[in-house]
């Protein structure tokens, strides 16, 4: 088995980009919106490592990937429910690609006045970028020499499975 990113290595750097976030938003209150399905784990771990900050949480649901392949439209499954104006927001999502998912829930929340954005993503396969977003907070890289092979595990799924992995592979991993 080829893992890409390991237990281990997902959980330091989840820490790390936790402790981060903790020291940028110190004292400060922050409405985290998690960006479901894909992003639930992410979510949960980098939550229970904040400190020394007060956050809200609320979720967005949505839907651009039929199989291996992105439909090219997204379709908002639920909206979040919290009054984002005025308010320090913090996006997390599990996976950027091309960067249409994270420029549409970004100006969708700009939209509505907030007192400032950032986002945070588990993985960033920055060579499939085609819109240009900011990202603030990155998990992990996949490097260039890693491909831009689908993904699964730790959230991430290939038709609703494989959430539960611990660690992050190829899906080639399993089918063939
Ligand atoms: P983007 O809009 O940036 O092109 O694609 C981002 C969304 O597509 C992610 O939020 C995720 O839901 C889905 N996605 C993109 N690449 C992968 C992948 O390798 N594995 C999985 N499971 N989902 C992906
Ligand atoms: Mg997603």
């Amino acid at each position: 088995m080829n893992v890409l990113f390991s237990e281990k290595l997902i959980r330091k750097r989840v820490t790390e980009i936790a402790d981060q976030i903790s020291s940028d938003y110190k004292d400060r209150e922050v409405l985290i919106i998690g960006v479901l399905n894909g992003s639930f784990i992410f979510c949960a771990d980098i939550v229970r490592n904040l400190v020394n900050m007060k956050f809200k949480m609320d979720f967005i649901s949505l839907s651009s990937y039929s199989g291996m392949r992105s439909t090219k439209k997204i379709e908002v499954v639920s909206k979040f429910k919290e009054n984002v104006s005025g308010r320090d927001v913090l996006i997390l999502d599990d996976i950027i690609e091309t960067g249409m998912t994270l420029d549409f829930i970004t100006k969708e929340v700009i939209s509505k006045k907030p007192k400032s954005v950032r986002t945070c993503v588990l993985i960033d396969k920055r060579c499939m970028r085609k819109k240009d977003v900011s990202i603030e907070y990155v998990c992990l890289e996949m490097a260039a020499n890693m491909g831009d092979d689908f993904v699964v595990g730790y959230g991430l799924d290939y038709n609703g499975c494989f959430r539960g992995l611990p660690y992050i592979c190829k899906l080639k991993e399993f089918v063939r």
